[in-house]
């Protein structure tokens, strides 16, 4: 079964974080973490395998910053391609055989485009098409173009995720709350409703949210009744644990599982086809929603 005919079936399960995961592995701050999936693919599979033990229907690569654009600056340029064939070959593994799906990860490039910043369209285009081609010929069963801001990089993204053949293409937006908290939209001005109209016109399939600031699950779900107001496409969301604190100089974020799992009813009964979580999250948090997740449907069949 593809992803899209399973989303439409019934709601699916997502995962939780993976750079705050790593970082619990010893993964350092502002080292290269896609890399790992090349010198230490035992700790990228044990994170992911927690999620699917936890129930998670669907896993993202650890490919967020596994773009050339991304890996040059750390040296890792030369290994775009076995980074992200190995990020969706790790992915798989971590089902055990178990039916799932392997979503492949695009984050954003990490800069701007002439005539603001230093990168061509032409650039972004071919970092983003050799990624999506890396992860589709891998056998992604979808690409999630992530935590996006600008239009402009988005449909990039996803231009680049139909050129590789990609079955099912997820769009995926960060909002951060406004400081008089009334609304949301992302950096660069985006809302929900231009979001979900740009990305039907695109052609992508899943129209998401991830990450921001101050998107906790009550704000994912106006999101995602915002999106069903302006598209008839799939919806997902994958907030973020909360908010992020530093304690002992460490950063937390501060839901924990039975905080964020209040937020999961809510979604579904707003229609969400996939829940995730995002920065902050881990295994528990996505256990405790496999259970509220599969207690509703109970209810819901009964
Ligand atoms: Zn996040």
């Amino acid at each position: 079964m593809t992803l899209l005919d399973a989303l439409l079936k019934r709601p699916l399960l997502g995962d939780g974080a993976m750079g705050t995961q790593l970082m619990i592995a010893g993964l350092e701050q502002g080292s290269c973490g896609e890399a790992w999936n090349l010198t230490h693919p035992e700790r990228v599979l044990a994170i992911q395998r927690r999620y699917a033990e936890a129930g998670s229907d669907c896993i993202l690569t650890n490919t967020f910053g596994g773009s050339r654009i991304m890996l040059n600056r750390h040296g890792h340029a030369s290994d775009v391609v076995a980074i992200n064939q190995a990020g969706v070959a790790i992915a798989r593994e971590a089902f055990g055989g178990k039916q799932g799906f392997v979503i492949g990860d695009i984050g954003p490039f990490g800069g701007l485009m002439e005539p603001y910043g230093d990168f061509s369209e032409a650039q972004v285009r071919a970092a983003f098409v050799e990624q999506a081609r890396a992860l589709v010929d891998a056998g992604a069963d979808a690409i999630i173009i992530e935590t996006q801001t600008s239009l402009e990089e988005l449909g990039i993204g996803i231009e680049a995720a139909k050129e590789a053949g990609a079955a099912c293409i997820i769009g995926s937006m960060a909002y951060d709350v406004t400081l008089d908290g009334s609304t949301f939209r992302t950096m660069m001005g985006v809302d929900p409703e231009r979001a979900a109209a740009f990305m039907e016109e695109r052609g992508a399939h899943v129209v998401a949210l991830n990450c921001g600031t101050g998107m906790d699950m009550p704000r994912a779900c106006e999101a995602i009744q915002r999106y069903k107001d302006s598209t008839g496409l799939p919806v997902m969301a994958q907030p973020n644990a909360g908010q992020p604190k530093l304690i002992n100089m460490k950063v937390t974020y501060d839901e924990t599982p039975d905080q964020m799992v209040k937020g999961v009813v809510p979604l579904l009964e707003a229609g969400c086809n996939i829940i995730g979580a995002c920065c902050g999250s881990t295994p528990d948090h996505i256990r405790a929603f496999r259970a509220a997740m599969d207690q509703h449907a109970g209810v819901a069949s009964a």
